[in-house]
């Protein structure tokens, strides 16, 4: 399974190992939606393919 890096809106980043497709899961800190941060290998450059918050995501610290 691959690992992706999930953001909540309350700013806690999260590891996790899922599987292909997990969009979203529950934030360990506050129990809300965390969204898939789409990493920069897996960008695709061609654009198109991406959402606006998993692009907005890719800002992080
Ligand atoms: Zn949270």
């Amino acid at each position: 399974m691959p690992m992706y890096e999930f953001k909540c809106e309350c700013g806690e980043v999260t590891e996790e190992l899922v599987r292909m497709g997990t969009e979203t899961i529950k934030c360990p800190k506050c129990g809300r939606k965390a969204h898939k941060i789409l990493s920069n290998c897996t960008f695709s450059l061609k654009g198109g393919g991406w959402y606006a918050d998993g692009y907005a995501a890719k800002k992080k610290s």
